[in-house]
């Protein structure tokens, strides 16, 4: 297979996860800004070990070799070769940012969640035209928790040197409406690493009241005033149910582009992404392709 090169910018990064096929992964998703028109573009897998032996946060622009993703029927899925990965530059909040995001369509959620089948967005931008809440479920005790947490036990024996993970018990939703007129609110799990990130430091630092505090942190930053944007994603066992990868801030809005065909439209392969079940498991629900 003949790799593709491409010139990535990093505007999402997961929480981290663990899988029985990839061990310990991240869903690292960017703008892809060669060619003419920018675009969306999921780095999968990632193996947690890319983050802890180099340096490559968010908003980093690099360029490396990449090939369609071969069992990931969703347009934007393409398979990384780190090994080719080349920084090129860091883009500071603010201007150069705010001049790469907007140059991307906006969606509804409501038009992201109606489409039909494999071949709609399953990354995106979308401005929320109101905040409804933060809600937090603690998992604490569940099987699929306790699962995870001896699977990352075991997978750090193994890798001598690394940093342990560690998955919060908790997940994160925010509450809100889209731009859709019709709009009757929408409910989604955070899974940015910082909210992982925010669990695991405060919890310590702010025994008391961390959780308070991570739902103050989080509803400031999509306060208006930052022009927020929430960047989107879904999951390849089940295409309408979508996630908030991450926030993205001064984005101008605009009227919202119709949900359409993605890139590379293809055939369906294992299922005509119809189906509205739930994942079969939150476990690796992002990445265990
Ligand atoms: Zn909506």
């Amino acid at each position: 297979m003949v790799a593709e090169r491409a010139t990535v910018l990093i505007t999402v990064k997961a929480s981290p996860e663990i899988g029985r096929t990839h061990g310990e992964t991240v869903c690292v998703a960017g703008i892809r800004l060669d060619g003419d028109d920018y675009h969306w573009i999921r780095l999968f897998p990632v193996q947690w070990q890319w983050f802890w032996q180099g340096e490559h946060p968010k908003y980093q622009v690099i360029e490396l070799e990449i090939d369609k993703h071969d069992k990931d029927q969703r347009p934007e899925s393409y398979r990384p070769r780190l090994d080719t990965t080349t920084v090129l530059d860091q883009l500071p909040a603010g201007k150069r940012r705010a001049e790469v995001l907007n140059r991307l369509p906006q969606y509804t959620m409501c038009d992201l969640v109606a489409a039909k089948g494999w071949s709609r967005p399953s990354l995106g931008l979308v401005v929320p035209r109101e905040i409804t809440g933060f809600a937090r479920e603690d998992h604490t005790g569940d099987t699929a928790h306790a699962a995870k947490m001896n699977r990352a036990a075991q997978g750090s024996l193994l890798a001598q040197g690394a940093p342990k993970l560690e998955f919060s018990p908790f997940t994160f939703k925010l509450g809100y409406r889209c731009q859709s007129a019709s709009c009757r609110g929408h409910e989604q799990s955070i899974v940015d690493w910082e909210i992982s990130e925010a669990w695991r430091n405060w919890r310590r630092s702010y025994p008391t009241d961390y959780l308070d505090r991570i739902e103050e942190k989080w509803l400031s930053l999509v306060a208006p005033a930052r022009l927020p944007a929430l960047y989107v994603g879904n999951q390849h066992q089940a295409p309408q149910g979508f996630l908030v990868l991450g926030i993205a801030r001064d984005v101008t809005p605009v009227e919202p582009t119709p949900v359409g065909p993605g890139p590379g439209d293809t055939a369906p392969r294992s299922s005509d992404g119809r189906s509205t079940d739930p994942p079969r498991s939150t476990e690796g629900r992002l990445f265990d392709l």
